[in-house]
């Protein structure tokens, strides 16, 4: 008897625990997201080359942010992260091609004069709602009782967040970040294989890589995992 009411209440758990994850995948989707979907976090794929990716050949960003490589959390840590967690919220936003591989848009972006088409800007606020999607999947799941969600977001977060700012305060200060609010770290700065991990989703995306050209991709992808108790 013991042992059947304890099934009922597991099976009772689990599908309100799959309600909270249906109505954070729309939440998801109705902020902004143009697919959203629910994996497990043991589908998460954390690889030491993804990491090491922003380091060899070295990204601007390696070194310049709190949040990018060789600072954040190491492989070991990540995996240890993942471990504690059974399910996530997988998302994506996509981007325009002529936005995310407009000619000329790393120079706007690294001398911080802006492009009159504004595609810089642009781009900024496609990253920005993917780190406000994932900031707002935590705190509507904190709202549901998951007190301990974690979020990854898109890329760096210097370049949405503090652009005109000398420096990553978090970096080269005790004060912290000056946006704990809204940055986090990306999934690719943790090692997680997000083109992998979309592939496994059926979303199809396209790298685009500095010499990339409007017309010979697509579109881009940003994409951003919020892990779930
Ligand atoms: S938001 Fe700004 S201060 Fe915070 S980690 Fe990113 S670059 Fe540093």
């Amino acid at each position: 008897m013991a042992g059947s009411i304890h099934l009922q209440q597991t099976k009772e758990n689990q599908s309100g625990q799959l309600k909270h994850l249906e109505l954070l995948k729309t939440l998801a989707l109705k902020s902004g997201a143009d697919d959203a979907t629910i994996i497990y976090a043991s589908d998460v794929i954390v690889d030491p080359r993804v990491r090491f990716k922003c380091m060899i050949p070295k990204c601007y960003m390696s070194g310049n942010c709190h949040h990018c490589p060789p600072y954040g959390y190491s492989i070991k840590e990540v995996r240890a992260i993942v471990a504690q967690y059974e399910w996530a919220v997988f998302f994506r936003k996509k981007v325009n091609s002529s936005i995310i591989a407009a000619k000329n848009i790393h120079e706007a972006i690294d001398s911080g004069i802006m492009d009159d088409k504004g595609n810089a800007i642009n781009l900024g606020g496609h990253y920005i709602l993917v780190f406000t999607i994932a900031k707002l999947l935590q705190k509507k799941a904190r709202e549901m009782g998951h007190d301990l969600t974690h979020g990854f977001a898109a890329g760096n977060c210097r370049d949405p967040f503090c652009h005109l700012q000398p420096t990553c305060q978090n970096l080269i200060t005790d004060k912290g970040c000056r946006h704990p609010e809204l940055s986090s770290f990306s999934m690719e700065s943790s090692g997680m294989d997000v083109y992998k991990m979309a592939a496994r989703a059926g979303w199809d995306q396209f790298p685009i890589g500095g010499m990339c050209e409007p017309d010979s991709v697509p579109q881009g992808s940003l994409m951003g995992l919020v892990l779930i108790n």
